[in-house]
C-alpha cells in the first residue's frame, strides 16, 4: 500500500474535513395525520401518500 510521503498540514487536513459536516434531515408532515414522514415516501403511521390511502394498515375499531 502507498505510504504519504509527507504529513499533510492543518490547512489541507481542515480544507478536507470542511465536507465532513452532516446534513440535517429532511423532514416533511403527512396531510392526514400530521406525523414526520419522509419526503415521497409513504406515511409509516397512516399508510397514506399525499391525502389517500396507500397502504393498508391493520384495521383498528371504531365505536
Ligand atoms: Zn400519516
Amino acid at each position: 500500500m502507498g505510504v504519504p510521503r509527507q504529513r499533510k498540514t492543518k490547512s489541507e487536513r481542515n480544507q478536507r474535513r470542511s465536507h465532513h459536516a452532516l446534513a440535517r434531515i429532511q423532514v416533511a408532515r403527512c396531510q392526514n395525520c400530521g406525523g414526520a414522514v419522509m419526503p415521497h415516501d409513504v406515511c409509516g403511521n397512516c399508510g397514506f401518500y399525499r391525502g389517500t390511502e396507500v397502504v393498508k394498515k391493520s384495521v383498528t375499531v371504531k365505536k
